[in-house]
């Protein structure tokens, strides 16, 4: 019989992801405060949550939450989650929270009789659409086992990080390094530019020499070179600049709890603070633009 999950955030992200599973086969019982993002769902074959607490949950094998931040993650697992969801049901956390919170969460949870794992993603809206995320994933072994078929329906590479919270841990250091590739690739367009060599001609170069990384050739700041990166639509997100911020914001309070010094992922931290002043509406490569006009002159 077909698997059915509790999908709780139907947001950006979460309504592509849900629908995938219904395309997938399972049985999802859809839920978000905004009622409008549970009757899209609905239309496409899933079933209305009015309220999560009062659900009858008995029938529910996975409970995937997909949610801004860890205070509301912390809420439905402690507080608002159906009386009735059966013991065994397997927690799956795909939101990006702090590292403190997902391993309290993981380990609370699965000593309480319900295996959970953290699994958050890389990759935007349109992957969740398409469903070629990617899932790093935390939790014991055998939970990372169950979780995978779930996981197989909304992308495509899945990776074991080991315990709880390591998904995050794998997804924070991830993208502090994203954030300082981009501004570096940024500063030398930039710089290039300046200097006379044109953006299409460095591109040619760089991108066969030893300054190649995935923010030039994937996601070029620069308009011309790669088609279907940002800049060559205005910077529409994309990665939107408060969504890399928030990032930032969970590795620099991550790295202060354990006493990494991270001074370039703090200074990228500052960076994106004056992007997110002047363009919160932009693509994180927005960076060229903003050193191209001086915006970042000190
Ligand atoms: P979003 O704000 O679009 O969606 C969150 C949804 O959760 C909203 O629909 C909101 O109504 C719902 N919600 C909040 N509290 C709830 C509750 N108690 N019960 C039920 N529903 C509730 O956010 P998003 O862009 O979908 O991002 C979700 C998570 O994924 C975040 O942690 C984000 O950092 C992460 N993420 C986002 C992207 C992206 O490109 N958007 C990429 C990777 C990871």
């Amino acid at each position: 019989m077909a698997q059915t999950v509790l999908f709780v955030g139907l947001g950006n992200m979460g309504s592509g992801m849900a629908a995938n599973l219904l395309k997938a086969g399972f049985r999802v019982l859809a839920c978000d405060l905004n009622p409008e993002a549970v009757d899209a769902l609905v239309e496409q074959g899933a079933t209305a949550v009015s309220s999560l607490p009062e659900l009858d949950a008995s029938s529910v094998d996975v409970m995937i939450t997909m949610l801004p931040k860890g205070e509301h993650v912390a809420n439905v697992y402690m507080k608002d989650s159906p009386q009735s969801l059966p013991k065994g049901t397997l927690m799956i956390d795909c939101s990006t929270i702090d590292v403190e919170t997902a391993r309290n969460l993981g380990e609370g949870a699965t000593e309480r009789g319900y295996p959970a794992v953290d699994a958050p993603v890389s990759g935007g809206v349109a992957a969740a659409q398409a469903g070629t995320l990617t899932f790093m994933v935390g939790g014991e072994a055998e939970h990372f086992e169950r979780a995978k078929p779930v996981l197989r329906a909304m992308g495509k590479n899945i990776f074991h990080a080991g315990g709880h919270g390591n998904g995050q841990v794998a997804k924070i250091a991830n993208n502090m390094l994203l954030a300082i590739s981009m501004i570096g690739t940024c500063e030398a367009f930039n710089l290039a530019e300046k200097l006379g060599l044109d953006a299409q001609t460095f591109f040619d170069i760089s991108s066969k020499a030893s300054g190649q990384c995935w923010s030039m050739t994937s996601y070029c700041p620069a308009p011309g070179p790669v088609e279907t990166a940002p800049s060559n639509r205005d910077y529409a997100p994309g990665f939107a600049v408060p969504m890399m911020l928030k990032d930032l914001g969970l590795a620099a309070d991550a790295a202060t709890g354990v006493g990494a010094t991270i001074p370039l992922g703090d200074h990228a931290k500052a960076i994106y603070e004056a992007a997110l002043a002047n363009h919160p509406d932009k693509d994180f490569s927005v960076i060229l633009p903003m050193l191209r006009q001086g915006e970042l002159a000190s």
